[in-house]
């Protein structure tokens, strides 16, 4: 249970003063449900007001706190007209001026003859001086709080700023009374020179000027230190139950191994071969394996993974594969199915697509052991679905699936062994916050016969050579991939984008141009992949829905629009996608003309290498942790505080901290310093760590 202590921090915002429902809920919808995620909302710029001119004195263009005399009130005439309050003050005149002005309300805090502080941008238009909208009215008696240097926070639409600013306000007033105790060793913050928990939360709002923004201020420091420590015990806790939780030794004699990879008909790489030998002998032991596989799209994921589930099998036990995307969990059945066909066992498919009685009856064959192998979506542990004698649970999951759900799938059987597959591959640093320390094996080698894909970047006003070139392919019965730009925070935007450039290129290549969108069905889907891998279709115009999966080995041409929009991750995937056959592949990178030092930079990396590993340590490099694990390019919970460009050196200080803070003290429970450390766990949520606390 949470500490009575943070009670006041895990209250709803509607708690707060001022905030109501609506608001509350806007709030949430930014920032998470509680009052605790509003401390973490960081400001990401501020507004100096303390420049405090007379009005004759005010620059034009400069934000300026001005204390002046209302004089009358002049309505719009007109809808077009903006409703302007005269205003003066000893040196000149001014104009406030609203767009849409209501009368009533205008009256209301800016009464004729009053005297009032107002704060905004002024500006000199047709010799007169004024200031549209201002940011705030106030009474001279007030004057002093806006005077200020102001946080600026990102919004939401409909949340009015000054609500959000008094919602933070709010919540610093509502912190835990006394101050929590520090958890962290009194040497580190010493030696630091941090200043408390909650003295750190009021600097990193209260701010002095801009470079109090910076993440290397002392209060983000400390800060950053806290997540990374609570993220780093959380990991550590639940790997420390993980590993004790009593396994099975799964040695198969490796005879449904040797039949299907005779099927298979490719040797193994030695990477796989390697990352094989690795699974298998954290199987063979009597704990529980929890192993991560990283590889780059293409460096042969599935036939590993089959490999493990087979020496399951071969035990008399099930495997389970679990795939972030009904695509995904289709492709990896096209790999496996053939293959477990050829050694006689069955396979099952559970994905959200199956109803009803098929449902029922797939669920059955799981349940009385009939299906030996199961591959499904996260559908698989939606509504309990029972396994006869679980012993394996692979999970592709391209950072769609949390702790959480890894743990639920591998509590459906008694000691299941993890195995967990990534294809994106992440920088080092990135692995540790979020795997911990995992065992890893890597995959760093493509399977043999793949050409290098070169890749070209063109400016986007040379869409017809681009154009011509794809024609070209096209007569050499080569299929191209084509991707319209990722628009941020408009789905509906990125589809018509999508729809416009398929109508364009049917006019160019009728009859062969195919769409494919996240707002169509799976069935649907399914459809226009299978016509686009085998059918009529040669160009498949698609949103980022083809991120992950889907192989098609005549693909050779992977066009992307607006790649600079694109995280270098994704960019990876995409072009991952081609290069599969034994024909030269091109990957053109389309690009706004007038990019950026950093965006050009980012798209030269792409050009200059195709080493998934490489890449991610650039992406990291280049742009920042919160970036490059942003919520749409990865789906990874994202850290707060945390950016690990900038505090990688304390990522490494806190994962020591928690070993040392574990061994010394397993169950959190026996140490001065454990109550606190559990405070801490639940102030970044990281409850369910604490819950295996309790269980183990
Ligand atoms: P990933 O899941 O890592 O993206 P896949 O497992 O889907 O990659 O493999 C990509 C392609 O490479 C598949 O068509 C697969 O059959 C093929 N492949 C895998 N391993 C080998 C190998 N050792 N030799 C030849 N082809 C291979
Ligand atoms: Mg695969």
């Amino acid at each position: 249970m949470r500490p009575q202590s943070l009670y006041s921090v895990f209250a709803e915002p509607i708690k707060l003063p001022g905030i109501g429902p609506r608001f509350s809920k806007m709030i949430a919808d930014l920032v998470g449900p509680h009052i605790v995620d509003l401390l973490w909302h960081l400001p990401t710029s501020v507004i100096d007001r303390r420049y405090s001119p007379s009005v004759k004195n005010a620059q034009n263009g400069q934000i300026c706190t001005l204390t002046v005399t209302v004089d009358s009130h002049q309505p719009g005439a007109g809808r077009r007209q903006p409703y302007r309050v005269k205003c003066h003050d000893a040196s000149g005149e001014i104009d406030l001026v609203f767009f849409h002005g209501r009368g009533d309300y205008l009256a209301q805090i800016l009464p004729v003859a009053s005297q009032r502080v107002v704060s905004g941008r002024v500006e000199h238009y047709h010799g007169q001086t004024q200031m549209a909208h201002p940011d705030h009215v106030v009474s001279p008696a007030d004057g002093d709080s806006i005077r200020i240097v102001e946080p600026v926070y990102p919004l939401t639409t409909g949340l009015p700023a000054k609500t959000l600013r008094r919602a933070i306000q709010g919540a610093l007033a509502r912190l835990p009374a006394p101050p929590l105790a520090e958890w962290h060793m009194p040497a580190l913050v010493a030696r630091e020179g941090w200043p408390s928990w909650a003295e750190a939360v009021n600097a990193v709002h209260n701010v002095g000027d801009a470079g109090d923004l910076a993440p290397t201020t002392a209060a983000r420091q400390r800060l950053a230190y806290d997540e990374l420590l609570a993220n780093q015990l959380a990991l550590a806790l639940i790997r420390q139950r993980q590993k004790r939780g009593k396994g099975r030794s799964l040695c198969g004699d490796g005879s449904l191994r040797q039949q299907a990879l005779s099927a298979f008909g490719f040797p193994l790489t030695d990477a796989q071969r390697l990352a094989i030998d690795e699974i298998l002998s954290d199987m063979a032991e009597p704990m529980r394996m929890l192993r991560l596989l990283q590889g780059d799209v293409g460096s042969g994921k599935t036939i590993v993974a089959l490999m493990a589930m087979l020496n399951a099998v071969e035990t008399g036990a099930q495997a389970v594969l679990m795939a972030p995307t009904e695509i995904l969990a289709r492709q990896h059945l096209a790999t496996i199915q053939p293959l477990a066909a050829a050694v006689g066992i069955d396979v099952e498919v559970l994905t959200g697509r199956d109803k009803g009685k098929t449902r029922e009856a797939a669920r059955g064959r799981v349940a009385d052991g009939t299906a030996r192998l199961v591959i499904g979506t996260h559908a698989l542990f939606q509504d309990g679905v029972e396994f006869e004698n679980l012993a394996l649970a692979v999970i592709d999951e391209q950072h769609r699936f949390g702790v959480h759900q890894r743990m639920a799938l591998s509590q459906k059987g008694p000691g299941v062994d993890l195995l967990v597959m990534t294809a994106t591959p992440i920088p080092r640093s990135l692995t540790m916050t979020y795997y911990g320390d995992l065992d890893s094996s890597r995959l760093n080698q493509k399977p043999p016969g793949r050409k290098p894909i070169k890749t070209v970047l063109f400016p986007l006003e040379r869409l017809a050579e681009v154009s011509a070139a794809v024609g070209r392919k096209l007569t050499q019965g080569e299929k191209v991939f084509w991707v319209c730009p990722l628009v941020e925070e408009s789905e509906t935007l990125e589809l018509t984008a999508a729809e416009d450039r398929a109508k364009q290129l049917e006019v160019a290549f009728p009859g062969r141009v195919g769409l494919i969108h996240g707002r169509m069905k799976g069935p649907q889907k399914d459809a226009v992949m299978a016509e686009f891998r085998d059918g009529s279709l040669d160009i498949l115009v698609a949103t980022t829905v083809i991120e992950v999966g889907v192989d098609v080995p005549a693909a050779t041409v992977m066009v992307i629009e607006h790649a600079e929009r694109f995280g270098l991750a994704q960019l990876h995937q995409l072009r991952g996608r081609i290069g599969r056959g034994d024909k030269e592949s091109y990957c053109l990178l389309l690009h706004n003309g007038q990019l950026g030092d950093s965006s050009r930079a980012r798209l030269k990396v792409m050009r200059d290498t195709e080493d998934g590993f490489v890449i991610a340590e650039e992406d990291l490099r280049l742009r920042g942790s919160g970036e490059v694990l942003g919520a749409r390019q990865s789906g990874l919970p994202a850290f707060r505080l945390v950016d690990i460009a900038a505090h990688e050196a304390l990522l490494a200080i806190a994962r020591d901290d928690a070993r040392l803070i574990l061994d010394k003290d397993p169950e959190l429970k026996n140490s001065p310093r454990s109550g606190d450390l559990r405070t801490l766990l639940y102030l970044f949520e990281r409850d369910a760590a604490i819950r295996h606390l309790r269980a183990g």
